[in-house]
C-alpha cells in the first residue's frame, strides 16, 4: 500500500480543515503527501453540530459530514491518510522526521496543523471523571446525557454552541459563566434564551466536579456572594477556550506568548520547509475556512521551496 511508504514530499501534522486543505493542494500539485492523524478525519469541525458559515455550503451541514468530504477531497487528489498519532518531529533544514505509533515517516518538508484542543478546568475531579461525565465536545458525547441534567462552563460562541447542542437532548442544562453576559454571537445567545431548559448561572466559576464512579455534581462559587455552591448533574461540559497543539515543536520553532507558531501568512516557520497552517499559528481569526486556506497557501510555498 502506498501508506506503507516512508519517505514524502510533504508530511502534514493533523488532519483538520487546514491539514486536509494543504494535502488536497500539495496532491494536485504533484507532490506526494501523507496527513498522520491521530483521531477523527476533519478535526475540531467535526465535533460542530452544524456548520453553516463554510463558504460554498448554502445549507447547514453536519460538522461530521463536512470533515468527511474534506478527508476524500484530498484523497480523491491522490493524498494520503495515516490515522496514527505523532509522538516526536525532528525539524532540521535538511531532514524533518515523525515518530508515530505506526514507525517513523520523513518528509522533505513539513505542514504543522495539528489544531487546538480544549482548555482544561483545572479543578479537582476533572481529570478523574474524564469520559465518566466530563467531557468537552456536546456532539460527541451529548447523545450519553439525553433526557438527564448537564452543566456547561464557558461564555464563548463555543460554550453557546455547546449548551444549545445539549438544550436540544438533556432535560435541563446549566450555564456557568464567570461574568454576567455572554461573548458568543447574538444569534446563539437569542437562542439559548429562548430555549426553556436553560438556566444562566452568571458570575459562578467551578470549583469542582464532584462523583465516585461518575460525575453527580458541580461545587461552584457564586462570585457575587463569595459563597460555595453545589448543583447536581450527571455531565460537566467544559468549553472555556482551545490551547493549541504545538508542545511536539518546543526548542524547535518560535511559538507566541500564547503557545501559537509565529509564522505570517506565508505559513512559513523560521524553519526552512516547515510551514504552520490552521489553528496553531498566532493569527486573528480561527475558523474551518481560515483553516483550510491557511493549509492551501501552506502547500504552495512547500511546492516553492521543494522546487527551488
Ligand atoms: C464545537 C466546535 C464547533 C465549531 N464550529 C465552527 C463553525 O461552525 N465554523 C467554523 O468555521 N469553525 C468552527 N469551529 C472551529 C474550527 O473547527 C477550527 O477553527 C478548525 O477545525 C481548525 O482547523 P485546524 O485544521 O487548524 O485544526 P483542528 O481542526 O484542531 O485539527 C487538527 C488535527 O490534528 C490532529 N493532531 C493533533 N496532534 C496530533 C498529533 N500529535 N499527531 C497526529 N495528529 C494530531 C488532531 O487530532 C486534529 O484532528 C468549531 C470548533 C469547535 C470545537
Amino acid at each position: 500500500m502506498e501508506q506503507d511508504r516512508r519517505e514524502w514530499d510533504v508530511l502534514i501534522v493533523g488532519g483538520g480543515p487546514a491539514g486536509y486543505g494543504a494535502a488536497l493542494y500539495a496532491a494536485r500539485a504533484g507532490l506526494t503527501a501523507l496527513v498522520l492523524e491521530s483521531t477523527v478525519p476533519g478535526g475540531q469541525i467535526a465535533q460542530a453540530e452544524t456548520v453553516e458559515n463554510y463558504p460554498g455550503i448554502d445549507t447547514a451541514v453536519s460538522g461530521i459530514a463536512l470533515a468527511e468530504r474534506l478527508r476524500r477531497g484530498a484523497e480523491r487528489a491522490g493524498a494520503k491518510t495515516v490515522l496514527t498519532t505523532v509522538t516526536a518531529l525532528e525539524l532540521t533544514e535538511t531532514l524533518k522526521t515523525a515518530e508515530t505509533r505506526a514507525g517513523t515517516f520523513t518528509g522533505r518538508a513539513v505542514i504543522y496543523a495539528a489544531g487546538a484542543a480544549a482548555r482544561r478546568l483545572e479543578v479537582p475531579g476533572e481529570e478523574a471523571l474524564r469520559g465518566r461525565g466530563v467531557s468537552y465536545c456536546a456532539a460527541c458525547d451529548g447523545a450519553f446525557f439525553r433526557g438527564r441534567d448537564v452543566a456547561v462552563v464557558g461564555g464563548g460562541n463555543s460554550a453557546a454552541s455547546e449548551a444549545l447542542t445539549l438544550s436540544r437532548l438533556c432535560r435541563r442544562v446549566y450555564l456557568l459563566h464567570r461574568r454576567d453576559r455572554l461573548r458568543a454571537e447574538q444569534s446563539a445567545v437569542r437562542a439559548l434564551e429562548q430555549a426553556k431548559n436553560v438556566t444562566f448561572l452568571w458570575n459562578t466559576q467551578p470549583e469542582a466536579v464532584l462523583g465516585k464512579e461518575a460525575v453527580t455534581g458541580l461545587r461552584y462559587t457564586d462570585l457575587t456572594r463569595g459563597q460555595s455552591r453545589e448543583l447536581r448533574c450527571d455531565g460537566v461540559f467544559a468549553a472555556i477556550g482551545r490551547v493549541p497543539s504545538t508542545a511536539l515543536l518546543a526548542g524547535q520553532l518560535t511559538l507566541d506568548e500564547g503557545g501559537y507558531v509565529a509564522a505570517d501568512e506565508t505559513t512559513r516557520t523560521g524553519l526552512p520547509g516547515v510551514f504552520a497552517a490552521g489553528d496553531v499559528r498566532a493569527k486573528p481569526l480561527r475558523q474551518a475556512v481560515t483553516a483550510a486556506a491557511d493549509g492551501a497557501v501552506a502547500a504552495h510555498f512547500a511546492q516553492e521551496y521543494l522546487r527551488r
